[in-house]
């Protein structure tokens, strides 16, 4: 499936019906063939308004994590779990909203194919690796399937007012570095 049709679907999908009479839905951007795709939690009052994912506060972050090595937003494949905002008082999706996107985003998956999906912060960290505390599983980087790895690290917004976990930060993204240079053969397998 292409990303418009996934979009698409979700865009009538009846389970975000409480969602969608607020708030915009706000599609994943960026290279669609890229190594890296980015996985945060769901759009907050900018990405709602601009209909894009990470342009507001957060977004400035992961930029600025991006530079750290070399990369552009455009370089990578950005998405949310959620595709709506859940609410105006930022409260987190629910676990039926998590479910019922989970589809969507392995089809998202499935159709940019990346080498390294980086989730971003506790919610999709726990979509993929369920029973783990996010403490343990930050900044490591895991076999999801042939080619195929995650690498877990912090929302960007904790960053903006945790500034000592920058430096870890900083760590991780370094781990993307590797995955980014190495820009395969084109089918999916390492050059
Ligand atoms: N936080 C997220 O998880 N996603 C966005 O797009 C913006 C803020």
């Amino acid at each position: 499936m292409d990303l418009e049709d996934i979009y698409d679907a979700y865009r009538i999908d009846p389970s975000f019906k409480h969602l969608r009479r607020r708030f915009n839905f706000v599609p994943g951007e960026g290279n669609t063939s890229a190594n890296i795709m980015f996985v945060g939690e769901a759009p907050g009052r900018t990405e709602d308004r601009e209909e894009k994912p990470f342009c507001g506060a957060s977004g400035k972050v992961l930029n600025r994590m991006l530079e750290s090595i070399d990369l552009k937003r455009d370089d990578c494949f950005v998405t949310n779990l959620l595709k709506y905002r859940p609410s105006t008082d930022n409260r987190d999706p629910t676990p039926q909203e998590i479910r019922d996107s989970l589809g969507y985003l392995g089809e998202e998956i499935n159709s940019v194919n990346p080498r390294l999906i980086v989730t971003l912060g506790i919610i999709p960290a726990r979509a993929f690796l369920p029973g783990n505390r996010f403490k343990n599983i930050k900044g490591t980087v895991n076999l999801l399937a042939v080619d195929l790895c995650l690498l877990v690290t912090y929302h960007p917004a904790y960053i903006s007012y945790n500034h000592s976990a920058e430096a870890e930060y900083l760590e991780h993204f370094a781990l993307i570095k590797g995955f980014a240079d190495d820009k395969g053969s084109g089918d999916g397998q390492p050059s």
